[in-house]
């Protein structure tokens, strides 16, 4: 049985009087799934301080393919392991557009992180144009091979997968429950029997969570489907209440 996972992403947002405020709500109240926030780089130890000890992980929400030297504005994964990251995200889609983030250098990034004994959380997605071409499970599923490629399965045992379609990010357009299922399924199938196969072990275990406007009123609809695990949420992250409302889906 895996266990859910709700996991915030707050891109560029927050402060640290919001932050606080943020946290202290997060803090407040049970929720029946595993919660953690990615929060931007400086309020890592802001995290840090404020969470531990509680049941509430934290990470970052991107991580260098290098370990130290010359990498002007990188952040490496010893450094993010020494503030306490359980998690760090990998290949989300606005640092794939934005930042011309191959599947290469996702794969890498999450060999870096499990490096620093942190959980990457692999983000795969396809557009609206490749949905609308019925290239989905083509386009997320070689985002994924790249990563089962590049890492053991004793790794691969270690890693979140979460799926994204880019067009439901911050749209407030979000996948039907039956859409995600499917998508979750086919990458639950491809871990199990693709090209560079995990064991059916690996794949049964992996949690899969869905990302794309979620929100409280429909978290528990997606979250009831057999192959999703819980979300990456971004928006909905940001208000105490959401959040909590969305780990307790
Ligand atoms: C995200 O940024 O990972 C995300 C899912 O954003 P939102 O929930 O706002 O669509």
């Amino acid at each position: 049985m895996r266990q859910k996972l709700v996991i915030g992403n707050w891109k560029m947002h927050g402060s640290l009087a919001a932050n606080a405020a943020l946290l202290d709500g997060i803090k407040a109240a049970p929720a029946r799934a595993r919660l953690a926030v990615c929060a931007p780089f400086p309020y890592l130890a802001q995290c840090q301080a404020t969470l531990a000890g509680t049941a509430i992980g934290w990470g970052a929400q991107d991580v260098s393919t290098e370990v130290r030297g010359a990498f002007t504005g990188e952040v490496a994964a010893p450094m993010l392991a020494e503030f306490g990251c359980a998690y760090v995200l990998v290949g989300h889609s606005e640092r794939r557009s934005y930042h011309g983030e191959t599947d290469a250098t996702v794969a890498t990034k999450a060999l870096r992180a499990l490096e620093s004994g942190l959980t990457p959380v692999v983000c795969v997605g396809e557009t609206l144009a490749q949905r609308e071409a019925g290239e989905t499970e083509a386009v997320v599923g070689r985002q994924l091979a790249a990563v089962v490629e590049a890492l053991s399965i004793d790794q691969l045992g270690k890693i979140v997968l979460a799926y994204e379609p880019v067009w439901a990010i911050g749209t407030g357009k979000t996948a039907t429950s039956e859409q995600a299922q499917a998508v979750h399924a086919y990458l639950r199938g491809q871990l199990a029997s693709g090209s560079a196969a995990a064991s059916a072990d690996v794949a049964a275990r992996m949690p899969i969570l869905y990302g794309g406007s979620v929100k409280p009123d429909n978290a528990a609809e997606l979250f009831s489907m057999s192959d999703i695990d819980g979300g990456l949420i971004g928006g909905a992250s940001l208000k105490a209440e959401d959040f909590l409302a969305i780990g307790n889906a």
